[in-house]
């Protein structure tokens, strides 16, 4: 087992006039389990790719463990991928797809044996051993997969988006079994995914990515508590966070005709972005003036969309709470975030005596 530094990483393929992964700083502990998360093309498999030596590493370096691997080829960095495709080889059984690597290794017969009889009781691939892949279902394929990695016994697991394929269900199953097995083995694992909710349940840390950048890096509850910009604040939680057009005056928040006092609030006055989570917007007496537009049953939760002052917002309700066409809201002045209109940026606001809502006549 080994730490991963990446320092000051980036990639430019051939041809292109823009990095695909630009500055990339990152330290993944010894055991941690990081999670790569963003949209589609922000570079999560190019970065993943580098530090498994398939794709060449434009500026920067990569240590697995002490050791500069910039220049060291795949096979001899002891690590271990698993790929959304399973890439099991057809023509070989679960057995031989589980003991190659460690055959091509050159690994004692008697080593090999043991390690993929391990390897198929903690995945529970036994009754599946003389079985071809094309017998297998797509969960039992990506448990062999998962079991090639395991045998090999490497400093690290490299997984890019390796649920992709799987229906939703098996995906919620698969998911604890790769965080299982991780913890049980402790092997430092960085894993790629678009996937938010994935990337909440598995990481000890997620990084989020953005155009090739870094834009946030911390434990999951603390990126979807604290989000370092609107992109995170958007990317991170289902329904997003709802971003609202809002100004601040004399050190309130202006929202359509509501004045929010959040308290000591100091700086510049004039246009802000206001973060709210659809579960921190309580109906009330008084608050903002919300009309629904539509409602979204999900069994013990809905999803009520509506606006407010012509702004779209969302708020999760108990299925069991009243449901109005016309409602107040109130949300707690420790639960807003505020955002810089331009950068997008977080802007930290401080203050002991936060106040609550107030309804402006
Ligand atoms: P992700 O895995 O986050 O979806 P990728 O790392 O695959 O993103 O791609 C990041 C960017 O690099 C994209 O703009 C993509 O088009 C580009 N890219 C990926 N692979 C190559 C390649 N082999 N040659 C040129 N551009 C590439
Ligand atoms: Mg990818």
């Amino acid at each position: 087992m080994a730490s991963i530094t990446i320092t000051d990483v980036s990639k430019t393929y051939p041809g292109a006039s823009t990095p695909s992964v630009a500055d990339i700083g990152l330290q993944i502990r010894d055991g941690e389990f990081i999670v790569l998360v963003g949209p589609s093309g922000c570079g999560k498999s190019t970065l993943l790719r580098m530090v498994a030596g398939l794709e060449d590493i434009t500026g920067g370096e990569v240590r697995i463990g002490e050791r500069v691997v910039n220049s060291v080829d795949p096979a001899d960095r002891d690590i271990a991928m698993v790929f959304q495709n399973y890439a099991l080889y057809p023509h070989m059984t679960v057995r031989e797809n589980m003991a190659y690597g460690l055959k091509n290794r050159r690994t004692p017969k008697a080593e090999i044996e043991s390690r993929v009889a391990e390897a198929a009781r903690m995945l529970e691939l036994g009754p599946y051993l003389d079985r071809k892949p094309r017998a297998l279902s797509g969960g039992q394929r990506q448990r062999v997969a998962m079991g090639r990695a395991v045998v090999r016994q490497p400093a690290a697991f490299l997984f890019d988006e390796p649920l992709s394929n799987l229906d939703a269900k098996l995906r919620v199953t698969m998911r604890g079994e790769i965080r299982r097995l991780q913890k049980r083995l402790g092997t430092t694992s960085l894993y790629v995914t678009h996937d938010q909710l994935e990337a909440m349940t598995l990481a000890d840390r997620l990084v989020v990515l953005n155009g090739g950048r870094i834009e946030q890096v911390g434990a999951p509850l603390e990126v979807y508590h604290n989000p370092a910009s609107t992109f995170v604040a958007s990317f991170i939680g289902s329904p997003a966070m709802n971003l609202l057009d809002a100004r601040i005056e004399g050190g309130r928040i202006g929202l359509g005709s509501t004045v929010l006092e959040p308290g000591q609030l100091s700086g510049p006055g004039g246009p802000v972005t206001l973060g709210i989570r659809a579960e921190d917007l309580i109906p009330a007496a008084t608050g903002l003036p919300f009309r629904t537009d539509l409602v979204e049953e999900l069994g013990a939760q809905r999803l009520v969309h509506g606006h407010i002052d012509g702004q779209p917002l969302v708020l999760t309700l108990d299925a069991a709470a009243p449901l109005h066409d016309e409602m107040r809201l109130s949300v707690s002045p420790t639960k807003l975030h505020l955002f810089d209109t331009v950068s997008g940026k977080r802007i930290e606001t401080t203050g002991p005596a936060r106040q609550p809502l107030r309804q402006d006549a």
